[in-house]
């Protein structure tokens, strides 16, 4: 009898992006091949340009087949105690310098495979030590590997994830049971490297496999593993052969830590990826496994929020006043910290906050019709503002149809998880906005996330999507037509092509783009020229209009469809008065009077002279100018330096942008005059210079 390892690797331009093993029996490769593909092709870490299969026999005989360690789990409730709890195992485990080998796992941070460390002279012993040591051949035992191909679970369909997802938390085991097993081994300690986990493990024969639920940080990234050698110097190549080439077949593997709940088995996920990271523990923080009785319900609150603290991510408000400066109140202007400062962060693109109409209008609906609406749309909520402004909106934006919601993020959350069904599939761009992320998942439907403004990934993975059969309703593309962060704009005449070519929905999020882009103000199909709206044109009141509240623009079936279907829009109290009001004449203003749109482009086409003067490296079409400047402390002491000189500029960081990406966000407004762009123009450069 013999028995087949099946491996597959695939990367895109060289850069890894996945990979798995198995050992199975001849009759079983077909099967196996077929899963492995497609979680090559539909990994959502990229785009596979390169994948690999490679089958390698070996008699049975010379398969050593163990027996899986125990496991037991450590709950721990701190990263200190997590942290004690780590030394005493391996106290316990003979090591005579704990502390020291602790300290080691930060090395282990940016390896692909373990550290193979001698614990008695603090050596360490991989021949590469880039690379590490990766354990390989190993899987689990004949008798259970049917159980293998599983289907991918509701949570993972709906993460866009692939097919013939495993079972992480057998593959960390039966690593751990090799390693445990491995000769001149004590044992193995590992920290999960996924920044949405805290766990980790430590692992011996001795000891079994010993989760421990909390050792590191929420948010943080890193993670490691340590194989501990006791031997003599020669012996390693022993250790690393073994580890290395010895195929391990692995009984009794249990489906989840808590071997008899297998139902629970969809609420774990503890993955070690091919380079035996364990990059997802078991626990997120505050999940204990089996219901366990605290005497302080707040507590796994106050630890997350500290252990945010210690990374620096918590936000604290800022409270601003408005200015007058010479007596006149203006938008581009506020006190902050008893200081006047030129405001060069906000959405009001048009400083319509402070029009003396919008402020009129507002005050008359609020004598006309009171503070609130007492009630949600369909019951007393709607007022005769609320009916004339979602008429003004769909002639503005030219469509049969529009309403209104409470907010953009209830709009898109209201709207998509409404339209979208299970058996749909949506195709987002990777850089969407959270409320269209959140309206996306909560539908249920499968999401594909293209990468950002690439037509051509989107087409392909459209085509992939149409091969693999995994569309059975109806599909979607959705996009922000202005990228927050970055300011640059979606090609949006191809996305509607795109999606017209498919028979797809096309959705565009105009919150960015509304009375700021196109000759008139009225956004992206002004801009585009386009002959036909998209099918789903939102936008939000709230931005350049200077009001509040969100705002969808289509045909009659999807607006009548959504007033009954779109919980955010049932479910809620209507917009105060003085909001629709101040909505409504938002956009009057702009149909009377083109100036505030001229005057914003002006300005854009200003400061990217002024920033080609200075040689500040960014260049923008739409109000948002990004200014990457690297790490996140820096960027953070630049706008802090900015904000000593009177300038209001946020600095955006990790997690709102990837990390060693932070920025400076500069964001322009009608109201700025030259002078003040360019004077922060000015200032921007000097803080370059000066920050490092
Ligand atoms: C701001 C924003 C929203 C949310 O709009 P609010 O009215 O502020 O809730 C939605 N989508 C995008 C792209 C946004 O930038």
């Amino acid at each position: 009898m013999e028995k087949f390892s099946v491996k597959m690797r695939a990367s895109e331009k060289d850069k890894h992006i996945s990979g798995a093993e198995q050992i199975l029996d001849a009759t079983d490769l077909g099967e196996a091949s077929v899963s492995l593909l497609t979680r090559a092709l539909t990994h959502d870490k990229g785009n596979a340009d390169f994948i690999q299969i490679k089958m390698e026999k070996k008699p049975v005989e010379e398969i050593l087949f163990l027996k899986a360690l125990p496991v037991t789990t450590r709950t721990t409730l701190s990263v200190e105690e997590g942290r004690e709890e780590m030394l005493a195992l391996l106290h316990q485990m003979g090591l005579k310098q704990p502390v020291s080998v602790l300290e080691m796992l930060p090395l282990t941070y940016h390896m692909r495979g373990a550290m193979l460390l001698d614990v008695t002279t603090m050596e360490r012993l991989e021949p590469d030590k880039s690379r590490g040591i990766r354990a390989t051949y190993m899987d689990r035992g004949t008798s259970e590997q049917k159980l293998k191909m599983e289907p991918p679970s509701d949570v993972e369909k709906k993460e866009g994830g692939h097919k013939g997802v495993k079972n992480h938390f057998q593959e960390a085991l039966i690593l751990a049971t090799k390693v445990a097993h491995s000769p001149h081994i004590l044992g193995e300690i590992c920290i999960s490297d996924d920044p949405h986990y805290v766990t980790g493990y430590i692992a011996s024969k001795s000891l079994g496999y010993v989760r421990i639920t909390t050792v590191k940080p929420m948010g943080s990234p890193h993670g490691g593993r340590i194989f501990l050698f006791s031997g003599e110097p020669h012996e390693k190549e022993e250790t690393i052969r073994f580890l290395q080439e010895q195929w391990v077949l692995v009984e009794d593997v249990p489906l989840s830590p808590l071997s008899s709940c297998e139902t629970m088995r969809e609420t774990m996920g503890c993955t070690i990826d091919e380079d035996n990271r364990e990059i997802s523990g078991l626990n997120k923080v505050g999940e204990q496994g089996p219901f366990l009785k605290h005497d302080n319900k707040f507590l796994r609150y106050q630890q997350e929020l500290d252990e945010w603290r210690e990374l620096e991510l918590i936000r604290e408000e800022k409270v601003l006043f408005s200015s007058n400066i010479s007596q006149k109140m203006s938008p581009s202007w506020v006190e902050y910290q008893n200081t006047p400062m030129l405001m060069m962060a906000s959405n009001n693109y048009l400083g319509l906050t402070h029009h003396p109409d919008m402020i009129e209008i507002g005050k008359k609906a609020l004598e006309n019709y009171g503070t609130g609406t007492g009630g949600s749309r369909l019951t007393t909520g709607t007022t005769p503002l609320h009916q004339s402004l979602e008429k003004t909106l769909a002639k503005w934006k030219g469509t049969e149809s529009a309403m209104v919601f409470n907010s953009g993020y209830v709009a898109n959350f209201s709207i998509l998880s409404a339209l979208l069904r299970p058996e749909d599939v949506v195709f987002s761009d990777q850089l969407n906005h959270a409320s269209l992320i959140d309206g996306c998942r909560y539908s249920g439907a499968t999401i594909v996330i293209y990468a950002h403004n690439d037509m051509e990934d989107l087409t392909r993975k459209i085509e992939e999507t149409l091969e693999s059969g995994t569309l059975t309703g109806q599909g979607m593309i959705v996009s922000d037509g202005v990228f927050s962060m970055d300011g640059d704009i979606a090609p949006v005449d191809q996305l509607q092509q795109i999606g017209k070519k498919y028979g797809f929905l096309f959705f565009l999020d105009e919150a960015h783009s509304t009375g700021v882009l196109g000759e008139t103000g009225r956004g992206l199909c002004e801009h585009f020229h386009l002959k036909e709206k998209p099918d789903l044109l939102m936008g939000t009141l709230s931005k350049a209009l200077g009001a509040e509240g969100g705002f969808l623009c289509g045909n009659k079936i999807i607006i009548e469809y959504l007033r009954h279907k779109a919980r955010g829009f049932m479910f809620s109290t209507a917009l105060t008065p003085a909001a629709v009001a101040c909505g409504e004449k938002a956009i009057e203003l702009l149909e009377k009077d083109c100036s505030f749109v001229r005057k914003i482009q002006d300005n854009v086409c200003y400061f990217n002279q002024c920033c080609e003067k200075y040689k500040i490296p960014t260049h923008s079409y739409t109000p948002i100018f990004p200014i990457v400047v690297g790490e996140e402390q820096r960027a953070v002491e630049m706008a802090q330096q900015l904000q000593k000189e009177g300038f209001f500029i946020s600095p955006i960081r990790y997690p709102t942008v990837a990390k060693g990406q932070a920025r400076l966000r500069v964001v322009l407004m009608a109201s700025h005059t030259k002078e003040e762009l360019q004077r922060t123009a000015q200032a921007i450069a000097k803080v370059l210079r000066e920050v490092n």
